[in-house]
């Protein structure tokens, strides 16, 4: 096993690996902010080193300073856990040749994956359903490019090849926009992303999102642990999420998790990944991957009891897969609430300090969260300060369980978003299940997406 881990992040998920490498008995090294010295996981890790200031550029965006840590404290490996430097080929491939283990897929396949025009070719190769498209980069030719958005059909989207966190996308619904966006989306992807290529995709009008959760050792070995829904979002941002998805059958789960199988296997991916895709009308359509652990895993942990991050650690280690696909069952139904500071009507963020805390409990309540009493929310990072987990025999039972655990909840002294999450666990269309991506902001009365 691996003797030794940098948690190169913050929050909760810091905590999170923190809790996996204790349970696997390896030693732990938090790198943290100037403003994050109290961090319930820099608190409880066997050494702590302080690595810069409170902007992330001078902190956890810093690679020579999260590599210095590593080398002062004779580390053994790097987990990058989610955001931050997590999908940075060069961070990864530096870990690497600095001589520690990087928690994750290798430098190439992130590189590969993070243009999602390369991505979408390997997953054509592999079977893995696509949205029907340009198939590759926009060229200079306005002729050619008014011709494939013909032959896909409006409503088309322009994406960058290089973009992420839902920027650098542009929807077209009339042929006379076309060429206009194609130009505004390659000079904004030049400036956002340094690339400024660009694909063109149909524009799916009422889909909901779906990913599979993959685990592959890069020894030959990958498994599928079955969907999650996170079509619960408000600007492209998760905000519920939930597994098994609603009216996904085991004979659909099969086909699209074999497909992904497959495609780990091609590129020889290690460890743990996930394949997002748009679903509509009974149909998956590949859209990108993400080549770390991400926010809502635990509802997948919840429905196949297996621990994702201690998977990540061993593979890492270099221990071929111990789970095959027959080990795999999945077992009643997991959601996911994230509660961020911030006023749940207006969205906008509410650091502070917490004057009071109580978290929820009993059976089938799961709480991942770095907060506390007397602990004060910094205004440098992302609004989320915890995941609320629910887990029950049927989905009925999850939600009863996340209405009494959001209702235990108590967090004062700043705003939170719990008063939204109890009004979609109350919602009708909710409970009934399968709502599509742009539900919740219909709901919330601001139509309308990604232009
Ligand atoms: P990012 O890397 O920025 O998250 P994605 O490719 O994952 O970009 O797309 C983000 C979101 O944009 C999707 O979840 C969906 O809401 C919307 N989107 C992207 N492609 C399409 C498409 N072809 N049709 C409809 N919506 C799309």
């Amino acid at each position: 096993m691996l003797d030794k881990v940098v948690i190169a992040n913050r929050g909760e998920i810091a905590l999170r690996i923190l809790r996996a490498c204790k349970e696997l008995g390896i030693k732990t090294v938090a790198v943290h902010s100037t403003v994050d010295r109290n961090l319930k996981h820099v608190l409880l890790a066997d050494e702590s080193i302080c690595i810069g200031n409170a902007p992330a550029t001078e902190s956890y965006l810093n690679i020579p300073r999260i590599i210095s840590a590593a080398e002062i404290t004779d580390a053994t490996a790097i987990h990058p856990g989610y955001g931050f430097l997590a999908e940075n080929a060069d961070f990864a491939e530096q870990v690497e040749k600095s001589g520690f283990v990087f928690v994750g897929p290798t430098a190439d396949v992130i590189r590969l994956m993070g243009d999602k025009v390369s991505a979408i070719e390997v997953m054509k190769k592999a079977g893995v359903p696509c949205v029907p498209g340009s198939g590759g980069p926009l060229g200079e030719d306005d002729e050619e490019n008014l011709k494939i958005a013909q032959r896909i059909g409006y409503p088309v989207i322009v994406k960058a090849a290089g973009g992420g966190g839902g920027r650098g996308m542009r929807v077209v619904r009339k042929e006379e926009e076309l060429l206009r966006a194609i130009s505004t989306t390659k000079t904004e992807a030049g400036a956002a992303f340094g690339n400024s290529m660009v694909y063109m995709e149909k524009f799916l009008e009422n889909p909901r999102h779906i990913e599979i959760q993959i685990l592959a050792d890069g020894q030959g070995h990958a498994v599928y642990l079955g969907e999650r829904d996170c079509s619960m979002q408000r600007r492209h941002q998760k905000v519920v999420e939930e597994a098994p998805a609603p009216g996904i059958t085991p004979e659909m789960r099969q086909f699209i998790g074999e497909r992904c199988v497959k495609a780990c296997l091609e590129i020889g991916y290690r460890g743990a990944g996930t394949f997002e895709f748009l679903y509509e009308n009974g149909e998956f359509y590949f859209i990108e991957m993400n080549t770390r652990i991400q926010v809502e895993h635990p509802v997948t942990e919840m429905i196949t009891g297996i621990d994702l991050i201690k998977e990540q650690l061993r593979i890492a280690a270099g221990r071929p897969l111990s789970i095959s696909q027959e080990d795999i069952t999945i077992t009643g139904h997991a959601i996911e609430c994230r509660i961020n500071a911030e006023d749940p009507t207006t969205f906008i963020p509410s650091p502070g300090m917490i004057t009071r805390f109580h978290s929820p409990g009993g059976m089938g309540v799961r709480w991942d969260s770095h907060v506390y009493a007397d602990y004060k929310v910094p205004p440098n990072y992302d609004s989320m300060i915890g995941k609320l987990i629910t887990y029950g025999e049927t989905r009925e039972v999850a939600i009863m369980r996340m209405r009494n655990a959001l209702s235990e909840l108590i967090i004062e002294g700043i705003k939170t978003n719990v008063p939204l999450q109890k009004d979609i666990m109350t919602d009708e269309h909710f409970q009934q299940g399968g709502t599509n991506i742009h539900y919740l902001e219909k709901k919330l009365g601001i139509g309308g997406h990604s232009s």
